[in-house]
């Protein structure tokens, strides 16, 4: 099953996606994921886009399709996959109709209000990636990774000024996508203001 998750910043995509990988049996591909371990390794690709995500501008196409590309060539990317935020913009998804075939994109609504609420409220652990929300999945001890004590900190991306930002650039450059893959009949919408559970639930039963 090769699947996307299309979705504004905060609907849920990465939670359902950790999830949706052990159901399909197929890798989870965030290139969020893949830009912040080029930032913490310090290569010469995470040098290059470390401000742009601290910003929450997009890395420059060209950038963002070839790490895709050669992802996408690995061993484990064959038997399918979920791509968690790529494609962004309409050149991308061009450039992935020429590497490969979707099954479906799964469109996460979301209203504003509740974007913000979401990620103002989202902590992560630098070490592990594991995501926690100070209201809807706080963490066991306050503060802290459940598995590694380690301190969570707030992404810089989701500070006040950067969320606003990261939405302008989802309204301009992701929104149209959702007509584009509506167009090519594969768009799955999911209504991601209800919990996980549910929100899984209900993109199975529709990709059935
Ligand atoms: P995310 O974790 O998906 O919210 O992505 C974090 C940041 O990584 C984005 O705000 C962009 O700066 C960058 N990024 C992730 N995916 C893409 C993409 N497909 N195109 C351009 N930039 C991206």
């Amino acid at each position: 099953m090769n699947l996307v998750f299309l979705g504004p910043p905060g609907a849920g995509k990465g939670t359902i996606a950790s999830q949706a990988k052990k159901h399909f049996d197929i890798p989870h591909i965030s290139t969020g994921d893949l830009f912040r371990n080029h930032i913490k390794g310090e290569t010469t690709l995470g040098k290059q886009v470390k401000a742009i995500l601290a910003s929450g501008d997009l890395v420059p196409d060209t950038i963002t399709i070839a790490m895709v590309e050669q992802r996408l060539a690995e061993a484990d990317a064959k038997k399918g996959f979920i791509l968690d935020g790529f494609p962004r913009t309409i050149a991308q998804a061009e450039a992935l109709n020429s590497m490969t075939k979707l099954d479906a994109v799964v469109n996460f609504e979301l209203d504003r209000e509740q974007i913000i609420k979401r990620l103002s409220g989202r902590r992560v652990c630098k070490s592990t990636g594991r995501t926690y929300h100070l209201v809807f999945d706080p963490p066991k001890r306050e503060g802290v990774d459940d598995e590694t004590g380690e301190a969570l900190i707030q992404r810089d991306d989701d500070k006040p000024e950067a969320i606003a930002h990261r939405l302008d650039v989802y309204l301009k450059q992701t929104e149209p996508l959702i007509a584009f893959y509506r167009n090519a009949k594969l768009l799955v919408d999911v209504d991601a203001s209800l919990a996980p559970e549910a929100v899984l639930a209900e993109m199975v039963s529709a990709l059935a």
